[in-house]
């Protein structure tokens, strides 16, 4: 993957141009949720591949909650970058920048100063909403939620499974990690028990102040919600390629899946 230069990595124009190209390269239709007012960010965007058929059963992937994660957002687009095939003959939906004015700004939090990772519950919230008209009436298999995090000490995944006996995450973890950007070795991550990098439950936590976007996705009927994140404080380049690794990992698990 092409090196990203440090100083386009909050340019969401660029990002938005890119993403344009990939839409055209796989035959992925781009449409564009309407914009916030006075908003000078580009457009929230969505690709849909053209395998994307009533009934079929959908993967899901998003970047860009968090306008101050930046290596989410690009190792997602160097991912679609490597694997336009996949765009092409899978039924996929992607949302490649949540919070363009977050990601303009280097800021975590949406243009009306909320943590939109708080909000995809709310029926009136003016992206959530349509976010959530997107998805209705969609089955999806599997969803993957891209963050990064100041505290972390390497990557992790939280994991969301509806099946007890589904464990993905540390198979995941080992592809996603190298020396540069290892697992994250904490026992205990955002007041979760962790192991080797893994949050796993079966069930949703109940205590959250609002709720994040993979819960949503889960209380949707996804089958399998993961949130990857990457650490902040590791070199950009290592961050942005991790996150890709892990997106291809997933996709390569599904498709075990799909074909067992
Ligand atoms: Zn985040």
């Amino acid at each position: 993957m092409e090196l990203l230069p440090r100083h386009f990595c909050h340019d969401d124009r660029r990002l938005l141009q890119a993403w344009r190209r990939v839409a055209r390269a796989a035959g992925m239709r781009l449409s564009e949720l309407p914009k916030s007012k006075g908003s000078n960010a580009q457009p929230i965007i969505w690709l849909e591949s053209s395998a994307v058929n009533p009934g079929v059963a959908v993967r899901y992937l998003s970047a860009g909650v968090h306008g101050d994660e930046p290596a989410a957002a690009w190792g997602l687009l160097g991912w679609a970058e490597q694997h336009v095939e996949r765009l092409r003959h899978q039924p996929i939906i992607l949302f490649p920048c949540l919070n363009p004015e977050g990601l303009r700004a280097n800021n975590r939090l949406d243009v009306r100063g909320q943590d939109l990772n708080r909000c995809f519950h709310q029926a009136r919230h003016p992206v959530c909403s349509r976010w959530r008209r997107v998805l209705a009436d969609r089955r999806l298999s599997l969803a993957i939620c891209l963050h990064e995090d100041y505290d972390a000490q390497g990557c992790y995944v939280y994991e969301l499974q509806r099946r007890a006996d589904a464990h993905w995450g540390a198979a995941l973890l080992a592809q996603a990690a190298t020396q540069d950007l290892p697992v994250d070795p904490r026992r205990e991550i955002d007041g979760m028990r962790a192991q080797k990098g893994v949050i796993q439950r079966h069930r949703v936590p109940t205590h959250l102040p609002g709720l994040p976007e993979a819960i949503v996705l889960h209380q949707l009927g996804c089958e399998v919600s993961l949130t990857f994140e990457t650490p902040s404080e590791f070199s950009l380049d290592h961050r942005v390629a991790a996150q890709a690794r892990f997106i291809e990992a997933a996709m390569q698990r599904q498709d075990e899946e799909e074909s067992a």
